[in-house]
């Protein structure tokens, strides 16, 4: 896998060219201890100079491997960016244009700040720390009904019925 993606602006072709490949993940510096990415960033991209400036447009594609953050599961998550754009201004010195930095900052906005397995995930019992997407607890009843009973006795006038 490339370590870095830079285009050759003296030998792009004048009407673009599509530019796809997969960078090392190792590029996203991430020190996150519950967020591993693998398998690379794939990307595809169309390359293209306008005036003194390379644009490049495309999609982009990031697998992770991660631990939820409400039932502490692993699971397996994808970072996609449809819309990835960059522009980066040239002069007539410019023969390389470094593209790295904007693939590494575009994946790392599309992170979620707090990773779910699933958007339903029930989470853990904060009495017995099971987790309950394997089903309930012994204690989850319990729970339940406190909160009813709560609710009722905000509620005077429903027991009167
Ligand atoms: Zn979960
Ligand atoms: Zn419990």
């Amino acid at each position: 896998m490339d370590k870095c993606l830079t285009i050759d602006v003296a030998r792009l072709d004048r009407d673009g060219e599509d530019v796809e490949g997969v960078l090392d993940d190792s590029v996203l510096d991430l020190h996150d201890d519950y967020l591993h990415p693998f398998a690379g960033i794939r990307y595809s991209l169309f390359v293209q100079m306008a005036g003194r400036e390379l644009v490049a447009r495309g999609t982009l594609e990031q697998d992770f491997d991660s631990v939820c953050s409400r039932c502490g599961g692993d699971f397996d998550f994808t970072v996609s960016v449809p819309d990835f754009l960059a522009s980066v201004e040239t002069d007539e010195k410019t023969e390389f244009v470094d593209l790295t930095d904007e693939l590494r900052q575009s994946i790392i906005l599309g992170l979620p700040t707090y990773p779910v397995c699933r958007a339903d995930c029930r989470g853990v019992c904060p009495t017995c720390g099971k987790n309950l997407n394997e089903g309930p607890c012994a204690c989850a009843h319990e729970v339940r009904d406190d909160r009813w009973g709560a609710l009722d006795a905000l509620l005077p006038e429903k027991e009167k019925d």
